[in-house]
């Protein structure tokens, strides 16, 4: 299996509304098996959406809170409560900040062999599910903030979110490419 690079901030994929899959074959599990190897290979990741790996379809797949889901062309079907809580991407390495979401949601998806499954979740595994739906709509969580800043994790530097938004890719994500 190939391990794909993970496109950051600032690359275009990650605003691209995500094509729904129609084809349950050989080709989608490649691309589950290259999203799964790739999250793997991060220690801090705890999800991953198909624009990540620059392909633009409706796939995602969570390991996270000892539960492991591939979810093709997912969608929210109810949604209650809310929660504030701190979010990070690994297409925004180091950068964190508070996002405002449903508590609990239901989701209807698919799974590899294109059998149709609904789950419902609450608290940071809903968060979890609705970041990711997010990436196949082009939403970053930085475009939901309710902060003024997020912060580097790195060196603690605080960065707009105008600046960021602003700015494609911003100073602190160049930084990261290079390996300083
Ligand atoms: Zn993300």
């Amino acid at each position: 299996m190939k391990k794909a690079e993970i496109t950051l901030f600032g690359d275009p994929v990650l605003r691209e509304t995500a094509r729904p899959v129609r084809a349950f074959g050989k080709k989608l599990g490649i691309l589950i098996g290259t999203i799964q190897f790739t999250l793997r290979s991060r220690p801090d990741g705890a999800a991953l959406a198909a624009p990540q790996v620059a392909v633009s379809k409706r796939v995602t797949v969570i390991d996270y809170m000892d539960e492991y889901i591939e979810m093709i062309n997912p969608e929210i079907v109810g949604a209650s409560g809310t929660q504030s809580d701190v979010e990070g991407c690994l297409s925004l390495p180091g950068f964190l900040g508070t996002v405002k979401r449903a508590e609990t949601v239901r989701v209807k998806f698919q799974d590899r062999a294109g059998r149709e499954k609904t789950i419902e979740r609450s608290g940071k595994m809903a968060r979890c599910i609705q970041h990711e739906i997010d990436h196949l709509d082009g939403i970053l969580f930085i475009d939901r903030m309710e902060d003024e800043f997020v912060v580097n994790s790195f060196d603690g530097r605080k960065l707009s979110v105008r600046e960021m938004l602003n700015a494609s890719p911003p100073e602190g994500l160049r930084s990261v490419r290079n390996g300083d």
